[in-house]
């Protein structure tokens, strides 16, 4: 987490709470960088328990209004909100590249990607139906209704500004609730844009809120009697910790946490397809995605054609301020954090590992730069191995056999998404049937689900039993109501004390 500091006069950033930019006002801020020339742009206010209770009290302000709100309305707004964004995703693409460092297309990207989510939501008349039972008992009819929760609250990491908080505030609020963000405070300014957005979209104030903040912010929340649930996506001690401390205050929960996500090559896959895609997903966003492949896994004789590849391919990759349209792979989002990741390629050699490619060698002087790196000999036990080291670093692991390889995914505390690339369609079945994680692509190196599938993980990727956005998010952000009904005749009224029984 960025430790506080008193920031310099640059751009405030403040909070969003009932429909409008509040400073705050707890004498804390953090700084805000722009990644690719290392100099802050922004101070961002760091919310107080009361400040947090604020924007808490704005939601349930908005709630009975929101929720009488019909489908059809609701649903219209969500086709507003898409228009706009859609028209408009240009501009918070180059919010995320100035604090973030991806570079625009990938931005873009994203945006896309979250946008999705938003379209799967202006369906909400359809996704939120009930079932019906005519005639359950003589004269009884039975029907499920789905009912929102109140105030509910997403905590977001830095890495997807936008796209991981459309994951949540868009079911949320499509489902009936009021919405409490608290986005990352690395690179909060897209928050704020997507704030005014929903607000010219015509959302009523307070049924989307944001506070910036830290772990003061995110206490408040997880302790806050109103909030009735928390979606979380972050680092996995950070997720254990939300869930833990959500879940003993009574609240429903999700969090997600990290990955370390295993590429797996067959002997029979074609070695140029394959080497396109490790660098592709090893590389895309610095590699700081939570479906990067982190650990290409290479089975028998592939691996030295392998490594070959993935290694004429490196130096064609353009590393460079993510506005130049030229520019493949940005920056990472903070001089601390870049000087991490460069420590697992400077260990790798003491580890036993083999630095192929050193990205630490010719990077520009200003901003937080790392080029990519290639590590071969990576094996469990090693940091490189065991860690997500959610930077530009890629390892290679030999393995002899598939069910080795198997074996090391099936192991990992981890199981986010893992990828499998073969000519053989009997592996690749027997693969996914076999494999312990939540996403699995065949020849597909980042197998994020489309919008109306769930996304999550398991094992320590994911605490809690609903995946994000989906079909899981409209179960997360609502409860069932089952009513059984009777319009009797009163001429057949009488007294029974037995149990009601179905006839
Ligand atoms: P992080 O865990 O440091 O921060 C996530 C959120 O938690 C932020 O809003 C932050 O302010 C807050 N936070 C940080 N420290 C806290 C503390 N001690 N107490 C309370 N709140 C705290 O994660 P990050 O560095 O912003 O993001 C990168 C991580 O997120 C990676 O591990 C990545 O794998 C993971 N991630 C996972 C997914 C997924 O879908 N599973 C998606 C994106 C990112």
């Amino acid at each position: 987490m960025t430790e506080t500091v008193d920031a310099p006069a640059t751009t405030r950033i403040p909070h969003w709470i009932g429909g409008r930019r509040v400073e705050g006002g707890s004498g804390r801020s953090g700084p805000v960088y722009n990644p690719a020339t290392g100099r802050q742009t922004g101070a961002v206010d760091f919310a107080s328990v009361e400040e947090v209770d604020a924007a808490v009290r704005a939601a349930q302000d908005a709630y009975p209004g929101w929720r009488e709100t019909s489908l059809a309305k609701r649903a219209e707004l969500f086709f507003r909100i898409r228009e706009l964004l859609h028209a408009r995703r240009g501009e918070v693409a180059e919010i995320l590249v100035h604090e973030h460092g991806k570079v625009f297309s990938d931005a873009l990207g994203e945006v896309t990607r979250g946008l999705e989510v938003v379209e799967h939501c202006c369906g909400l008349p359809t996704l939120l139906k009930g079932e019906h039972s005519e005639q359950a008992s003589t004269g009884i009819d039975v029907y499920s209704i789905r009912q929102p929760l109140g105030v509910v609250a997403g905590i977001t990491p830095f890495n997807f500004p936008a796209m991981v908080p459309m994951w949540m505030w868009a079911p949320a609020i499509a489902c009936g609730n009021c919405f409490v963000l608290k986005p990352s405070e690395k690179d909060p300014s897209a928050s704020l844009w997507v704030a005014e957005l929903l607000r010219e979209a015509g959302l009523p104030d307070g049924v989307f809120n944001v506070v910036m903040g830290d772990r003061v912010a995110v206490d408040a929340l997880l302790g806050h009697p109103e909030v009735a649930a928390v979606s979380f996506v972050g680092s996995t001690p950070i997720a254990r910790y939300v869930y833990e401390h959500a879940t003993a205050a009574g609240k429903r929960c999700q969090a997600l946490g990290g990955a370390k996500n295993h590429m797996i090559v067959l002997p029979d896959a074609d070695v140029d397809a394959a080497a396109d895609a490790a660098v592709s997903a090893g590389y895309g966003s610095a590699g700081e995605r939570c479906m990067a492949v982190s650990v290409v896994v290479a089975v028998g004789d592939v691996a030295q054609p392998l490594v070959d590849a993935i290694r004429e391919r490196i130096p064609k990759v353009k590393v460079g301020d993510g506005m130049d349209p030229a520019s493949e792979m940005g920056p990472l989002v903070t001089a601390e954090h870049r000087d991490r990741v460069a420590s697992y390629v400077e260990n790798a050699p003491v580890e036993g590992a083999t630095v192929v490619v050193d990205g630490r060698e010719g990077v520009p002087d200003e901003g937080f730069f790392l080029n990519p790196s290639l590590l071969d000999g990576v094996t469990p036990g090693m940091k490189a191995y065991a860690d997500e080291i959610f930077g530009p670093v890629l390892g290679v692991t030999r393995v002899a056999t598939y069910e080795e390889a198997v074996r090391l995914v099936d192991d990992s505390p981890y199981g986010n998404g893992v990828a499998i690339f073969t000519r053989d369609g009997g592996a690749a079945r027997r693969f996914q049937f076999d494999v312990q994680a939540g996403m699995v692509g065949v020849n597909v190196p980042i197998p994020v689900p489309v919008a109306y599938y769930s996304f999550g993980g398991w094992k320590s990727s994911l605490f809690g039993d609903r995946h994000v956005y989906g079909p899981e998010a409209i179960d997360f952000y609502t409860r069932g109501k089952v009513v059984t009904s009777r319009w009797p005749d009163p001429a057949t009224s009488q007294i029974d004390l037995g149990f009601p029984q179905t006839r």
